[in-house]
């Protein structure tokens, strides 16, 4: 890690007119180290120490125009999605997520403004947990693009698999479910300055914008005794079809606005700002089939359900795959391979 005096920036100044090398010296210091670091970002690798002797590892990109628009979202959001999807990637196997790598590809005429305010954020999604940023690589491209790999610790725990769900677990979620939907719709909209009013509704632009997954409760639950983990990236039912298909069971969620009211209730009052919508459907879709808030979907079994991490709901049962194998029953009805959420659009 450089000892030299961060450069001076002129206001708006781009990362072309800055340089690599100036860039890099600037945001380093800004990002906290990892545990177990014994070589940091300035050598051509790091070096981490593995206490558990594996590590878990994934990575994830982020692309402009794709998972991100820079008129909606600022560097410090975009760090912070970076930093969280990763982060619950890692929380989601039972580890706990260390460190980071970030790959950061941008127009020459971003500005070093913007980059620094991604790096605030990328440490500020990292401190959640404790995780450090220990490499990367700054390169010029016609669009912004993010790719983040995390390195896990598994602290001398078995990994949390999908597949090891069993006929009389309960199936338990961490987190919040539909508001990163929610604030996608609000941002399409052009109702985002009304949002901003609105506490419920800002709240889902900032799930949207910059979701802060309940990463302690990854290795919390696999503490616990989790059969099987994931993060909820793409939506409740995808996900919790891929555990089902992956442990050949079902999973049953029972009667949505029983199980997931709240939850239902908190989005009805964001849907009414949506025109032309009935908010009660809108806000139990969301629920149901919207992604990107990385709560933590889990299957416990039931001995487990006195040591659940705080905020740890159970939303459901794991029965065994009747004839029409594994997958998910919401209200008692099959969600199907397809998600079925034209069962409740
Ligand atoms: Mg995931």
């Amino acid at each position: 890690m450089s000892t030299a005096e961060p450069p001076a920036v002129a206001p708006g100044a781009t990362v072309a007119e800055l340089g690599e090398e100036a860039l890099i010296a600037l945001i380093t210091p800004m990002l906290p180290h990892a545990p177990g670091e014994l070589v940091g970002s300035g050598d051509d690798c790091a070096v981490l120490a593995l206490p558990d002797g594996c590590a878990a590892l994934s990575t994830d990109v982020l692309v402009e125009g794709r998972h991100f628009r820079a008129h909606w979202s600022t560097g410090h959001d975009v760090g912070r999605r970076a930093a969280a999807q990763n982060l619950a990637d890692a929380a989601a196997m039972g580890a706990l997520p260390t460190a980071l790598v970030v790959g950061l590809v941008m127009p020459p005429t971003t500005t070093v403004d913007w980059v620094r305010d991604f790096a605030a954020g990328l440490a500020a999604g990292c401190r959640e947990c404790g995780a450090g940023v220990v490499g990367g690589d700054l390169s010029a491209g016609e669009s912004l693009m993010v790719a983040v790999t995390v390195v896990g610790d598994l602290q001398g725990r078995a990994p949390v698999l999908r597949s090891g769900a069993r006929p009389g677990d309960a199936v338990v979620h961490v987190g919040t479910l539909g508001r990163s939907a929610a604030g996608w719709a609000l941002l399409e909209a052009g109702l985002a300055p009304r949002a901003e009013t609105i506490a419920r509704a800002a709240a889902c632009l900032d799930a949207f914008r910059a979701p802060r997954p309940p990463l302690h409760a990854g290795p919390a639950l696999a503490a616990a005794g989790a059969s099987s983990m994931m993060d909820v990236s793409d939506s409740l039912l995808r996900d919790a079809g891929r555990i089902a298909r992956a442990s050949s069971v079902v999973l049953d969620l029972g009667e949505p606005e029983a199980v997931l009211g709240a939850d239902v209730e908190l989005l009805e009052e964001v849907a009414a700002v949506l025109p032309g919508t009935r908010p009660r459907e809108l806000a139990r879709w969301w629920v149901l089939t919207g992604g990107e808030d990385h709560g933590l979907l889990a299957t416990v079994p039931q001995a487990s359900l006195g040591s659940l991490p705080d905020g740890a709901r159970v939303i459901g049962r794991v029965r065994e795959a009747s004839a029409q194998g594994p997958g998910v029953l919401v209200g008692g009805r099959s969600a199907g391979a397809d998600l079925g959420w034209d069962h409740f659009g």
